[in-house]
């Protein structure tokens, strides 16, 4: 049955243009592949693999293929605009807070300018909310990484604390390809893998367009990104679907204005110049 598959699989690799495989786990446990073109995630975000069915497991909306092209950027690093709200230069963590009460930030002020998860403090959010923006943020997965998947320098930006864009090395470790560095989390690949090393930072450059929600929490315009990863586009505004979700379809739920969040996800990963303008 999985030769079967693998070879329709092949066939229509060679048929079309643009595929996505997907794994998904059924309740029997057995691994199935589908096939669909990348334009299958509809206007809701979901993907036609459960006839319409809300997955109940994580597995059944991590695609493999395509796998995104490895690019070798170079550096994006950009100092802030005389017009930029400065986020964090490296003084001091007074913008943030904690994201799960709003206490004062956990995290590490390092002497060099950055700061560093402590992980299981949990996130962090700035303390001003922020609709539409342009983001400027460094980032740098330590050297001595371990791990495989997404339990390595896994973290994450969100924006309105809802909408992430994925942080992950991915410079030689393969996961889910809509969940690796630049994903906009299990709703879009990004188009390159520009990632560098663990151990040397790293950029992203990111337009936010929030989506437009009416007080009963149905989208009216659909938010977008725009991601540049070390200065190499990788998401070429994509529509955001709703909520990323782990397990299950993205949701859409009133919301205005709200704070930009860093992801604990129990790893050490660091973070420096961070700097926005608003739309
Ligand atoms: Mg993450």
């Amino acid at each position: 049955m999985r030769i079967l598959s693998l070879l329709l699989l092949t066939g229509t690799l060679l048929l079309t243009t643009a595929c996505i495989k997907v794994e998904t786990t059924t309740e029997e446990s057995e691994t199935q592949e589908t096939t669909m073109t990348d334009n299958a995630l509809t206007e809701d975000g979901k993907y036609p693999i459960t006839d319409g069915a809300e997955p109940t497991k994580p597995e059944a909306t991590e695609f493999y293929e395509p796998v995104p092209p490895k690019v070798t950027p170079g550096d994006a690093f950009a100092e802030a605009p005389s017009d930029a709200t400065i986020l964090f230069d490296g003084n001091s963590l007074e913008k943030w807070e904690q994201a799960g009460d709003g206490s004062d930030p956990q995290w590490t002020l390092n002497d060099d300018g950055s700061m560093t998860v402590v992980p299981g403090t949990g996130d962090l959010r700035t303390r001003e909310a922020f609709g539409s923006c342009q983001l400027h943020l460094e980032w740098k997965i330590p050297a001595d990484i371990e791990g495989e998947g997404q339990d390595r320098g896994n973290s994450g930006v969100f924006f309105q604390e809802r909408y992430e864009i994925q942080i992950l090395d991915n410079y030689e470790n393969k996961t889910y390809v809509n969940g690796q560095a630049g994903a906009v989390y299990k709703q879009h690949v990004p188009l390159a893998n520009a990632c560098k090393p663990a151990g040397e930072w790293q950029s992203y450059d990111i337009i936010f367009h929030a989506p437009q929600l009416n007080d009963a929490g149905e989208r009216t315009q659909a938010g977008a990104f725009t991601v540049f990863h070390n200065g190499v586009l990788i998401q070429d505004h994509v529509p955001i679907r709703g909520t990323v979700e782990y397990i299950g379809w993205p949701r859409n739920e009133a919301h205005g204005d709200a704070p930009l969040k860093l992801q604990d996800h129990d790893h050490r990963v660091s973070f420096r110049n961070i700097w926005l303008r608003e739309l």
